[in-house]
């Protein structure tokens, strides 16, 4: 059978600043989804990660459908009145549009999609990050999909060593979705010179060979949908896993370097992605930058319970290790690669006060 999975995430609302939804609102989320959604859904599942939520949906009706985008964007909104009564900071901050309008495409939540043929076992991981941006899932993706460093199988299993299509998309280009297909491990190189540059390159889909789907991120980039600043486009993603796939800790173990991605305090900085145990919360420097990640099986659009795939003592020791790279960056404070480039501060404050002295300079004549 033919099932979608559908993530639509949101940040609306958050206890004590930017650190974890209140249960109220995540129950009323659920609560929405489950009474709602009872005749559109196989199944679903509402979790936090930072201060997003997110529903991860099952059903068989394609993707971009209607009413699975409405549905969502209505548990939000119902989650947003609770957060605004609770005086939750940032209530209904990623709900950028007043009224929905088919797709919930360009208006602030964050949406990834995919859908396929059921095989007779299904295991697929859900990841969530939060305080950083989709171009975070490129290295880890690269490395899974096309890195024999990271993935054996790509020596070892026939079927993966004929390789993938990225799906790469160009987040700066806001008339329409500017998309370029690249195959490994023809493309290699070319994929690399695009994923290097995170902010503006991002792998929005990997396809096997066969065309088979293979993984899907949410590619949103809110300053290009409000024209001003409103928060990371903090990204979900999907990935299938086994047989024809990476293994599921192929595809783990390209989270483990830690790597530096933008994100952190006010949106603004360089730090290290944290892989976290599920329903983690943010503390230090309002991040630092963490994913979380439920695996799963599915089978007839049916959900197995979910199990905390960075929660194991091996992730404790990558974690340390993290907060060593994150206190040695911000050791930095402002200065060069601490903070991201100008065009990324394009919408902060730091514009207000660059215009302001642009006045104040001279020109000083030679003598
Ligand atoms: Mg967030």
């Amino acid at each position: 059978m033919k099932v979608t999975l559908s993530v639509i995430k949101a940040d609306i609302g958050s206890v004590g600043g930017h650190i974890k939804p209140s249960q109220a609102i995540i129950n009323s989320v659920k609560n929405h989804v489950q009474k709602k959604g009872a005749r559109l859904l196989k199944d679903f599942y509402v979790s936090s990660t930072g201060d997003d939520i997110a529903i991860l949906m099952s059903h068989t009706k394609g993707k971009n459908n209607e009413e699975i985008h409405k549905l969502a964007w209505n548990a939000f909104v119902d989650g947003t009145e609770i957060a605004k009564e609770q005086g939750l900071y940032g209530a209904g901050q990623d709900l950028l549009k007043s009224s929905f309008s088919g797709n919930v495409k360009g208006m602030g939540p964050g949406v990834c999609e995919m859908e396929f043929k059921e095989r007779p076992n299904e295991p697929f991981l859900f990841f969530a990050a939060d305080k950083t941006e989709p171009g975070a899932y490129n290295l880890p993706l690269y490395l899974a999909f096309a890195d024999p460093m990271n993935t054996p199988g790509l020596l070892l299993a026939p079927k993966l060593s004929k390789g993938f299509r990225f799906r790469i998309m160009d987040v700066s280009y806001i008339k329409g979705d500017r998309i370029i297909d690249l195959k490994t491990p023809e493309n290699l190189y070319e994929i690399a010179a695009l994923l290097r540059d995170n902010e503006r390159f991002v792998v929005e889909s990997i396809y096997s060979k066969d065309g088979d789907i293979a993984a899907v991120v949410s590619t949103t980039r809110l300053h290009n949908i409000a024209g001003k600043y409103t928060g990371k486009d903090d990204p979900v993603m999907l990935v299938r896993v086994q047989k024809n796939f990476p293994a599921t800790g192929e595809v783990l173990s390209s989270f483990s370097r830690g790597h530096y991605v933008g994100g952190g305090m006010r949106g603004s900085h360089n730090m290290p992605l944290m892989p976290v145990k599920l329903e983690n919360q943010t503390s230090y420097f309002d991040g630092p930058p963490m994913v979380s990640c439920a695996a799963f099986c599915v089978h007839k659009g049916r959900f197995t319970e979910s199990l905390d795939a960075f929660d194991h003592p091996f992730w404790d020791y990558l974690r340390n290790k993290v907060s060593r790279k994150a206190f040695e960056m911000r050791e930095q404070g402002f200065s060069g690669p601490a903070m991201l480039p100008y065009s990324e501060l394009e919408y902060g404050g730091i514009v207000e006060i660059l215009k302001k002295l642009d006045k104040g300079f001279k020109i000083v004549k030679k003598k």
